[in-house]
C-alpha cells in the first residue's frame, strides 16, 4: 500500500554500515538527513554516495537533506568527563575556564554573558539539569542549581524564553553549505534561525556554491515562533524541530505549535517536516510505546508532509524497525485522509496559471472518482500546490529531472517517476505516460487518470493543460 506521510531518517553510527542503508531504502525511507552536528564532510559525501547507489539499485528515489549544525550553544568538557550537580549548588559558566570541574565548566560562546542577566533559566542537556543567574561578572555567570543531575561533556545549553543573540550562520556551516553543494544536497536545513534574513543568507551563499536545494528553517528558537510568517516567506519548508523548541517555550506549548506550524506552513504552499522523539524508545526497544505511536499518527492527521527519526535511526539499536514502525503508522493513519470536499481554498485567486491547473486538478481528482494524477513537470511546482490540498489520490511526479524527482521525495502523496520521451506529439506523449503508470501497477485497464502538461511539447513553460483520460481507451500498446 501507497504511503502518503514521507519517512526522513538520520544517518549515524548505527547506519553507517551499506547493508543497513539498503534495508532502510528497501522499507521505505524518502529522505536521508546528514547531520553535520557530527561527522567529516568526506563521511557525508560518503554516505550520501551509499544512499544513492542503494536507491538506484533497488529502483527508487532517495532525497538527501543536510542539516547544519547551527550556533548551538554547548559547555566545554570535563576533567573527568562528567560531574554531579545537587540542588542548590552553586555553579559557573566561563568560556574562558580549560578542564572543567565541580564548581566551573567552559563555554563555546562568548557572548553568552552578555546575554544573560540576574534571573536568567538556563536550560542544560534539553532542560534535564535548570540552572538560575544569579549575577554576571565579566566573563562569569554565577549561578544556582534549580535542577540537578549528572552533568557531562559538552551538552547544550539553551534559555528558557528564547533571547541568545548568537548568529543563525557560523563559520562552520558556511563551509558545510560548500559541501552541501558538493554533495548535491536536496534540501538545506538550516538550525536556529531568527529571522527570514537568516534563511536568505542560507539561500544566498547556497546558491553562490552551485548548490539547488531547497531550504528548510528548523523552528527551534522561541523568537522563530514570533517570526514564522517571514521565516516561512524565506523558506521552501520549515521543520518543527521540537528537541530545542520544547526546551525554549516549555514543552506543553509545543503540541499546539506544532498543529499551527503545519496549518500555516501547508496554506503558504510551503513543506513541513515533523521531528524528534517520535520514536525515542526504538533506539532501546524493537517496538514503540502506544504514545509514540500516537504522536506519530497525530501528526500525519494534523497533515505533515513527512515525519523524521532522529537518534532512533543514527544511533539506536534499531533502525530498520523504527522506519517499518513508522510506516505502518503512517499508513493505517491515512485512513483518515479523506479527500477534501469543502471549501478550502474556494475563495482563492490564483496569480498563476500553473497553479490554477494544479488546483484544478487536485480539485476533479478529490470529486471525480480517480485513481492517479499523473503530472507531467520540470520542476515539479505542480505537484508541490497539488500536494497542499487533502486528498487520497497519488500524484506521479513524471519527470526526466533527476534533481526534480529527489527534490518530491518530501512532498506529501507525490511519487517521483523517472519518464523520458522524445515525443512532441501530446497524444503520442500522453499514452507513454498512462503506459508507464500501468506498467508500474499504478493504473488498470478502466480506471480514471488525471494528467497534466505544458503545451506547446518539447518547450520549457509552465504547466497549462489538463486533461482526464479513461485507461486504455486508445490504442495504446
Ligand atoms: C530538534 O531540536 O528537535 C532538532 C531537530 O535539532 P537537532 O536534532 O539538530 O538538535
Amino acid at each position: 500500500m501507497l504511503r502518503r506521510t514521507k519517512i526522513v531518517a538520520t544517518l549515524g553510527p548505527a547506519s553507517a554500515d551499506p547493508k543497513v542503508i539498503d534495508s532502510m531504502v528497501e522499507t521505505g525511507v524518502d529522505v536521508v538527513r546528514l547531520n553535520f552536528s557530527h561527522g567529516t564532510p568526506e563521511e557525508h559525501i560518503q554516505r550520501a554516495d551509499t544512499v544513492r547507489s542503494a536507491a538506484r539499485a533497488r529502483g527508487r528515489t532517495v532525497g538527501v537533506l543536510v542539516d547544519l549544525q547551527g550556533p548551538k550553544i554547548r559547555i566545554g568538557k570535563f576533567r573527568e568527563g562528567k560531574i554531579h550537580l545537587n540542588n542548590g549548588d552553586p555553579f559557573i559558566l566561563d568560556s574562558r575556564c580549560g578542564q572543567g570541574t565541580q564548581e566551573r565548566v567552559g563555554l563555546d560562546y562568548k557572548g553568552l554573558p552578555g546575554d544573560v542577566g540576574r534571573g536568567a533559566t538556563l536550560l542544560l542537556d534539553d532542560g534535564r539539569i535548570v540552572l538560575w543567574v544569579e549575577k554576571v561578572e565579566g566573563e562569569e555567570i554565577f549561578c544556582k542549581v534549580v535542577q540537578g543531575g549528572v552533568l557531562s561533556d559538552n551538552k547544550g545549553i539553551n534559555r528558557q524564553g528564547g533571547g541568545l543573540s548568537a548568529a543563525a550562520l557560523t563559520e562552520k556551516d558556511i563551509e558545510d553549505i560548500a559541501t552541501a553543494a558538493q554533495l548535491k544536497a536536496d534540501y538545506l536545513a538550516v538550525s536556529f534561525p531568527r529571522s527570514g534574513a537568516d534563511m536568505r543568507q542560507a539561500r544566498e551563499l547556497l546558491r553562490a556554491a552551485g548548490g539547488k536545494g531547497m531550504l528548510v528553517a528548523k523552528i527551534e528558537r522561541a523568537e522563530a515562533v514570533d517570526a514564522l510568517e517571514e521565516i516561512l516567506e524565506a523558506s521552501d519548508a520549515i521543520m518543527v524541530a521540537r528537541g530545542d523548541l520544547g526546551v525554549e517555550v516549555g514543552d506543553a506549548a509545543v503540541p499546539a505549535l506544532q498543529k499551527r506550524m503545519i496549518r500555516m506552513a501547508r496554506e503558504r504552499n510551503k513543506l513541513v517536516i515533523t521531528a524528534t522523539q517520535m520514536m525515542e524508545s526504538m533506539i532501546y526497544n524493537p517496538i514503540p510505546t502506544r504514545a509514540e505511536v500516537s504522536d506519530v499518527a497525530n501528526a500525519v492527521i494534523d497533515g505533515t508532509d513527512a515525519v523524521m527519526l532522529s537518534a532512533e535511526t543514527a544511533a539506536g539499536a534499531y533502525p530498520v524497525e523504527s522506519i517499518a514502525a513508522m510506516h505502518r503508522v503512517c499508513v493505517e493513519a491515512e485512513k483518515e485522509d479523506e479527500p477534501l470536499l469543502g471549501q478550502y481554498r474556494m475563495g482563492k485567486v490564483f496569480s498563476r496559471v500553473d497553479e490554477s491547473i494544479a488546483m484544478a486538478a487536485i480539485f476533479t481528482a478529490n470529486h471525480l472518482n480517480v485513481r492517479a494524477i499523473a503530472a507531467l513537470t520540470e520542476s515539479g511546482s505542480t505537484c508541490l500546490w497539488m500536494s497542499r490540498m487533502q486528498s487520497g489520490v497519488p500524484i506521479y511526479a513524471l519527470t526526466p529531472e533527476v534533481e526534480t524527482r529527489r527534490k518530491v521525495t518530501l512532498f506529501r502523496g507525490v511519487y517521483p517517476v523517472n519518464f523520458k520521451t522524445a515525443s512532441t506529439d501530446r497524444e503520442q506523449l500522453l499514452i507513454e505516460a498512462e503506459n508507464e503508470l500501468r506498467r508500474r501497477g499504478a493504473v488498470r485497464d478502466g480506471d480514471l487518470i488525471v494528467l497534466t502538461i505544458g503545451e506547446p511539447i518539447g518547450q520549457s513553460g509552465g504547466t497549462n493543460t489538463l486533461k482526464i483520460v479513461r485507461v486504455g481507451a486508445h490504442a495504446g500498446p
